[in-house]
């Protein structure tokens, strides 16, 4: 297939031949070892990029931990001012962002550039404020044992964890580092960034933008490599305080073991295998093309995806035919085309996961309303399945593709159970015009986040996490900023 060929300045210069290059502590460093980025629409070299391992770790550890006393004593109006500076470089620089996210990741141009890449300057923006706003408290006691004629006064402060190892994946890149920058920066960390393997190009860029925005060298280290070589390296390393991971469940699970030694924190944003909900009184104007859109989005590589659809039985019918029908007017092609609805996989490695959980499903019983196709490389159409069982492992394990099923239910409470049968606890939607309704389900569903007649509705202010095997912790907001704060107590008798 044709290479595609961006049309921003920016992007054609970052895409020159030349190795990328590791930037810690401030200086940009290659490595002998390298791997290779593709773009998955076409199967085009894009960049060769440093391979990071152990000594790598170690240097940019080295780097974050020298540079964190500069950045924690700036006042807390320097942090948010240098904060809203690399949110200004990156609007400066969104459609170069956007097209590169594009042929690295393979998402339409129109999802990095309205969405994620706008996602991404919002994070910095909400967090720039908040730094002036990290407050202690002063505490009355009552403590018997006071010394006489002396009095008791004691009070919190709030001071950064350490050095910060953000672990990212690969469905959303540049947006997924910043929900990690962000608060983290923001409450006076210095950090060490991981991008996905598979998709590391708009770090690299970022990396490049942020050097005149006013960070002291290594307050902000980006190391590219793979997730058992210098993410294994970081998650077990003793300099670094605290792990931000987003990704997997399974290798969330591994990084509960490697964060052992320091008893590191751990933040874990994992998986889900999140239920749609779309009861009979539902406005099917909202409901069809959000549920599409919850499931589809991103080619369905969306942590939060709607890949469980449960549609009240007098519906059920009538909702199937609509879905597959809004899926069939789908248009599959190359993210910077903007005739494209949805762009490949990833990879093809993924198209074939997912290819096969569709298999599996078929000579189990399940039939394809649409889709079920491989149409070359990478890419997956969308596609709708019934007559599933709960059982299937298509039911079960997070598919990470355009693929949903459809299943009828009768009444509210069976609803409920289909939908929290599952490890998972990501996110879920509810379909429906009854208030009642929408609030018995929002209280009974087990989850981080409960939309009613939307889906993927995210926002800086909005904290976001997973209930049951979906993760540990929070982002966003006032919680996700206490991800990288300690706490200390100081009482004392005067
Ligand atoms: P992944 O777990 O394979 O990889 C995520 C990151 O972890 C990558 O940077 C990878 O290099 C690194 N990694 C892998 N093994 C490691 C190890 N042993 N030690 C340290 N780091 C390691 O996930 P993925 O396939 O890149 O992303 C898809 C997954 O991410 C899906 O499960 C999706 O649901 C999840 N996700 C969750 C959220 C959320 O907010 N909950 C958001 C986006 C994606």
């Amino acid at each position: 297939m044709t290479p595609q060929t961006p049309q921003t300045q920016g992007a054609l210069t970052f895409l020159q031949p030349g190795q990328k290059r590791l930037w810690i502590g401030g200086e940009w460093m290659a490595t002998t070892a390298t791997f290779d980025a593709f773009d998955p629409a076409t199967g085009a070299h894009l960049a060769t990029l440093s391979r990071a391992g152990a000594a790598e770790a170690d240097a940019a550890v080295a780097a974050a931990t020298r540079a964190l006393p500069l950045w924690a004593a700036l006042t807390p109006a320097a942090r948010g001012a240098v904060l809203w500076r690399i949110a200004d470089v990156i609007e400066a620089h969104a459609d170069e962002l956007a097209e590169l996210e594009t042929l690295d990741q393979g998402k339409t141009l129109r999802t990095g550039r309205m969405g994620e890449i706008p996602g991404a300057i919002a994070q910095f923006r909400y967090y720039a404020g908040y730094a002036t706003k990290i407050l202690g408290s002063t505490i009355p006691t009552s403590i018997a044992h006071q010394p006489p004629g002396k009095r008791i006064f004691a009070y919190t402060m709030r001071e950064p964890i350490g050095v910060v190892a953000a672990i990212v994946p690969w469905n959303s890149p540049l947006l997924m580092a910043a929900m990690k920058l962000a608060p983290a920066l923001c409450a006076g960390c210095a950090v060490v960034l991981k991008p996905a393997e598979e998709t590391s190009l708009t770090a690299i860029r970022l990396g490049e933008l942020l050097a005149d925005v006013g960070l002291p060298p290594g307050v902000v280290n980006i190391l590219t490599g793979y997730g058992h070589e210098v993410g294994a390296a970081l998650t077990a390393h003793p300099g670094v305080a605290k792990v931000a991971f987003t990704g997997s469940t399974e290798t969330g699970r591994v990084l509960l073991g490697a964060a052992r030694g320091n008893l590191k924190k751990l933040t874990l944003e994992l998986g889900g295998k999140s239920p749609a909900v779309v009861m009979a009184d539902a406005d099917l104007t909202l409901a069809v093309p959000g549920v599409a859109r919850g499931i589809f989005g991103n080619a369905g590589q969306v942590c939060v995806a709607g890949s469980r659809v449960y549609v009240q039985r007098a519906l059920h019918d009538r909702f199937a035919e609509a879905l597959a029908a809004e899926a069939g007017r789908m248009r599959l092609g190359p993210g910077l085309d903007p005739a494209s609805d949805l762009g490949p996989l990833v990879n093809t490695a993924q198209a074939d996961r997912v290819a096969a959980y569709v298999k599996e499903g078929r000579a189990e019983g399940a039939t394809v309303l649409t889709g079920g196709t491989r149409s070359g490389g990478a890419f997956y159409a969308p596609t709708v399945l019934t007559n599933t069982r709960p059982s299937m492992r298509l039911m079960r394990e997070e598919i990470f593709g355009p693929v949903v099923t459809l299943t009828p239910f009768d009444d509210m409470d069976e609803a409920l159970a289909q939908a929290n049968d599952t490890v998972y606890g990501l996110a879920a939607s509810v379909w429906t015009e009854s208030l009642s309704t929408a609030h018995r389900m929002a209280a009974g569903i087990r989850a981080g986040t409960v939309w009613v007649n939307c889906h993927s509705y995210f926002s800086p202010e909005l904290p976001k996490g997973g209930h049951k095997e979906s993760g540990w912790g929070y982002e966003n907001g006032a919680q996700g900023l206490e991800n990288y704060l300690e706490s200390k107590t100081v009482c004392m008798v005067l």
